[in-house]
C-alpha cells in the first residue's frame, strides 16, 4: 500500500485528482478500524496530517469557517496533558463557546484519545448515519466547502449525505471546512446509547433555535439511512412560537407543543431494528429527546444562561 504524505493543499489535491482510489486518512479513527479488521485495502493512503490549510477556525463575517482537520478535542475546548488531565485551551474553548450545539456533541464522542485524533471532515468523510456531528450540522444548515484541482465549490448539509456511508464528495475532492452561521439561538444535542460513554448512538437528536429569523433546525442521527432533518416538527414549532408570540414574550413553552415537537421528531425517523436497538425503541428515545432537548433549549432562551440571546431578535 503506498502513503502519500502531501506537505499543504495543492500537493493532496493533485495527489487526490491521480490517484482517484487514494483514501484520505485525517485521524485515522474509521479508517485504521477498516484497516485493521481488513474491510479495506485501498492501494494508497493519502495522509492530510500535515496539510495546515484544513486546520484551525476562522470568523468570516457571520459565519465560521471550521477547518476539516478540527478535531473534538478542539471543538470541546480539552485539551490532554501527559499525565491524562485536561488542559484548557483558550482558542479551542472559544470555538465551543461559539459553536455550542457542536462543542455538546463532540464532547460525546468516544474517549479523549478519538477526541484528540477524530475531525470533523473524517466524520463527514465517513458519513455515517450515527456520525456524532451531523444532527448539529444538519440543525444549523451548515454547508460542506469542498476543494480539488478543479475548483471549490459549497454543498448544503441537506445535500451532503446521499446514502448510507455515502456522501456527495466526487472522486478528486476533499472536505476542506464547515461554514456555519454564527448562533443566535441556543443549540442542543442528546444521544441515547447502550452505556455512557464510548459509545455509537443508538438515536441521536439536535435542535438549534434561531431567533433572529424565527425559525427552528432539527437533525436526527442513527434512525435512518443517513442523517436527517424532521422538517415538519421544524415547522410545526416555529409557527406555534411565532402564533403565540413566544418568540417576543419568552413565556412558558405550553406541554401540548413540547409533546407534539416530540411526536413529529419520532414521525420523521426511518429507523431500522439492527444490534443496538430495535426500531421501535429508537422512534421511542428520539421523541423524549426530542422533548428533552427543547425544555433545555427553551430554558436557556428565557434566560437561564445569563440573559443569553438577550435582544438577538430584530
Ligand atoms: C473507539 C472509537 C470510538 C468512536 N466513537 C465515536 C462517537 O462516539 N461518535 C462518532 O461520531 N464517531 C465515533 N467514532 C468514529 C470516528 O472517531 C469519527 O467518525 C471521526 O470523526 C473520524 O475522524 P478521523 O479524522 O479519525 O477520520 P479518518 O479515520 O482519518 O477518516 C474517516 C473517513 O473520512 C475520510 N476523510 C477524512 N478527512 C477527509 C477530508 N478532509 N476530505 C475527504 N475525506 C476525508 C477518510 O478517507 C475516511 O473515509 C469512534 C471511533 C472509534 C475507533
Amino acid at each position: 500500500m503506498e502513503f502519500l504524505r502531501p506537505r499543504g493543499l495543492t500537493e493532496a489535491l493533485e495527489a487526490k485528482s491521480a490517484n482517484a482510489d487514494a483514501v484520505p486518512i485525517a485521524g485515522g479513527t474509521d479508517v485504521m478500524v477498516e484497516l485493521n479488521f481488513a474491510r479495506r485495502r485501498p492501494p494508497a493512503l493519502l495522509d492530510l496530517s500535515d496539510v495546515a490549510e484544513l486546520t484551525g477556525w476562522s470568523v468570516v463575517g457571520d459565519r465560521l469557517r471550521v477547518g476539516a482537520g478540527v478535531t473534538y478535542a478542539e471543538l470541546t475546548g480539552e485539551r490532554w496533558g501527559k499525565a491524562g488531565n485536561a488542559l484548557g485551551d483558550g482558542n479551542s474553548a472559544e470555538l465551543g463557546r461559539r459553536l455550542p450545539g457542536l462543542a455538546i456533541a463532540a464532547r460525546t464522542v468516544g474517549s479523549p484519545q478519538i477526541r484528540n485524533r477524530g475531525t470533523i471532515g473524517g466524520n463527514l468523510g465517513s458519513a455515517s448515519p450515527a456520525g456524532d456531528c451531523h444532527p448539529s450540522l444538519l440543525a444549523a444548515a451548515a454547508e460542506v466547502e469542498v476543494v480539488s484541482v478543479r475548483g471549490s465549490r459549497m454543498i448544503g448539509i441537506d445535500e451532503f449525505f446521499t446514502g448510507v456511508k455515502r456522501n456527495a464528495l466526487a472522486s478528486d475532492e476533499l472536505v476542506a471546512a464547515v461554514w456555519i452561521r454564527q448562533p443566535t439561538g441556543p443549540e442542543q444535542f442528546a444521544k441515547i446509547g447502550t452505556r455512557n460513554a464510548m459509545v455509537i448512538a443508538v438515536a441521536a437528536f439536535a435542535l438549534a433555535l434561531h431567533p433572529d429569523r424565527a425559525s427552528v433546525g432539527t437533525g436526527i442521527g442513527s434512525a435512518a439511512p443517513t442523517p436527517v432533518r424532521a422538517a415538519d416538527a421544524e415547522t410545526f414549532l416555529a409557527g406555534a412560537l411565532d402564533e403565540a408570540g413566544l418568540w417576543e414574550s419568552r413565556g412558558p413553552l405550553p406541554d401540548s407543543v413540547v409533546a407534539e415537537f416530540g411526536s413529529l421528531v419520532s414521525a420523521a425517523a426511518r429507523p431500522i431494528d439492527d444490534v443496538r436497538g430495535t426500531a421501535a425503541y429508537r422512534r421511542h428515545s428520539l421523541g423524549i429527546l426530542a422533548k428533552r432537548t427543547l425544555t433545555w433549549a427553551w430554558q436557556d432562551y428565557r434566560g437561564g444562561v445569563g440573559g443569553l440571546w438577550a435582544g438577538r431578535r430584530s
